[in-house]
């Protein structure tokens, strides 16, 4: 929906006193700092965010297939983080952390909460420090209702307009990616003769099932008579009913999947194009960057959100283009967590530092001054209900614990990459040297959240659920 700042929002119904935290900390800081002090030599920003992007399906993050040449050739100018995890196997906790620099525990997977007005968001820092804000979402799960558009001037739920009908013929498919580039560039140029440098965040779904072959781009799909036909209902349909696919059945979903990122990338080389034709490439720090990744029947699913915390649903790529700022082709092995995002983007950019975040700024590592700080322990978690899977991950083990199935488990890291040999029993020691931060972690977010709502409560329409149930949310 179009945000006018000047209005109230007509989806937010919280008591004033409950925008309280972030008001008052913006408050006090736009006393005492002028806000073109900060802005004047400052970078714009723009995070392009690719729901469902797995790390390991990108060519420049050694995929065999050439799927993204437009990030590869940003990833050879600039940098790129080989281990970024995110905190969550779906969107909403994930883009929170993200976006708050904060550990997850928000969001349980029903739709009945929504970022709390006191959050403290990016787009807020950069806003009380003079940046122009934007967002285009693709993703109702990202939208204004579930509090993801505070502190932007401007924000558009692009999906919110494709046309009833249409979605139908489309069996729920929203807009794509291009369509995305297209509306950003239209506000974009609208946005000239604004000094203020910009923050702009657009957050595309190709990836996301439901899947459909885009002509005349990169396809890896082979002639096919099968029973998928990348549709949601029909993937999750073949699963709830255990149809027996074949490796064929498969690999031709991977093969969509594949080429939904190749498509993808080509969006964001129009992005780019653009950005170059209209001489902002060199003032802007292009951030790529991905929620969670997507299994692709990796073990026994496809989809992501559901109980796996493993690889291949939390690694993403990272990658940071900002020519003549970075290390050209600087890859950083070392791991690091959707939380360090927002504390390296305000550091590289010159903004303070966001108070109480969880995330440690890399921006020391992204100059090519010294490698990550080793240790740093990645936790995910699929929800704040007490008995939802979590897990911690570090540079030499992934352990997850599953409360609601009883289910636990070691891998050692690096020696076994794909994370198939659970050594829980073989190893108890070596468990519990990792199951015990893990619960005082989960013990944090809850001591977090009887301290002070991070949520707020939110009723669901008809329409958000619908949108909801097409992507595979809701059953
Ligand atoms: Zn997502």
């Amino acid at each position: 929906m179009f945000m006018d700042p000047s209005q109230p929002s007509p989806n937010v119904d919280a008591a004033p006193w409950l925008r309280s935290a972030s008001a008052l900390l913006l408050g006090v800081l736009g006393a005492c700092a002028p806000e073109s002090a900060d802005a004047a030599s400052a970078p714009n920003v723009i995070i392009w965010l690719v729901d469902t992007l797995r790390a390991d399906h990108l060519s420049c993050y050694g995929y065999e297939r050439p799927t993204s040449p437009q990030l590869d050739a940003l990833a050879a100018d600039g940098v790129l983080f080989e281990q970024l995890h995110a905190q969550s196997n779906w969107t909403q906790p994930s883009m929170a952390s993200i976006f708050t620099g904060r550990w997850p525990g928000r969001f349980d997977g029903g739709f009945e909460s929504r970022l709390a007005e006191q959050s403290l968001t990016a787009a807020e820092w950069f806003s009380a420090h003079g940046y122009a804000t934007a967002g285009f979402v693709l993703s109702v799960a990202v939208g204004e209702r579930f509090g993801f558009a505070q502190g932007f001037e401007r924000f558009e739920e692009l999906d919110a307009h494709v046309d009833e009908r249409e979605r139908t013929k489309r069996q729920g498919r929203g807009y794509d990616a291009d369509v995305l580039v297209q509306r950003a560039l239209a506000w974009l140029d609208t946005q000239r003769a604004d000094e203020r440098p910009f923050l702009l965040y657009l957050h595309s779904m190709d990836p996301h099932l439901p899947h459909e072959a885009h002509p005349g781009f990169p396809s890896w799909t082979q002639p096919y008579d099968g029973p998928l036909d990348g549709t949601t209902t029909t993937t999750f349909t073949a699963q709830d009913e255990a149809w027996p696919l074949t490796e064929i059945d498969r690999q031709h979903m991977r093969d969509l999947y594949d080429g939904e990122v190749a498509f993808n990338d080509h969006c964001l080389g129009q992005l780019v194009d653009a950005l170059t034709a209209r001489g902002l490439a060199r003032d802007t720090l292009l951030v790529v960057l991905s929620d969670h990744g997507e299994e692709l029947w990796d073990r026994s699913f496809y989809g992501h959100g559901h109980d796996s915390l493993h690889h291949e649903m939390t690694r993403v790529p990272w990658v940071l283009h900002w020519p003549g700022r970075l290390t050209p082709g600087l890859r950083l092995p070392g791991l690091a967590r959707g939380v360090d995002v927002l504390p390296t983007l305000l550091e590289l950019v010159g903004l303070p530092a966001l108070p109480e975040a969880d995330g440690v700024s890399l921006a020391a590592a992204a100059r090519g001054d010294g490698p990550i700080p080793r240790d740093l322990p990645a936790f995910s978690l699929r929800g704040r209900r007490r008995d939802d899977p979590r897990a911690l991950r570090t540079a030499r083990t992934f352990c997850y614990a599953n409360p609601r199935t009883g289910e636990q488990g070691l891998y050692l890291l690096p020696d076994d990459p794909d994370e198939r040999a659970n050594l829980r029993s073989e190893r108890p020691r070596a468990f519990l040297h990792a199951a015990g931060p893990l619960s005082r972690w989960v013990r944090l977010l809850r001591e977090r959240a009887e301290a002070g709502p991070e949520t707020d409560a939110v009723a669901l329409d008809p329409a958000t659920e619908a949108r909801l149930r097409e992507l595979g949310y809701l059953r």
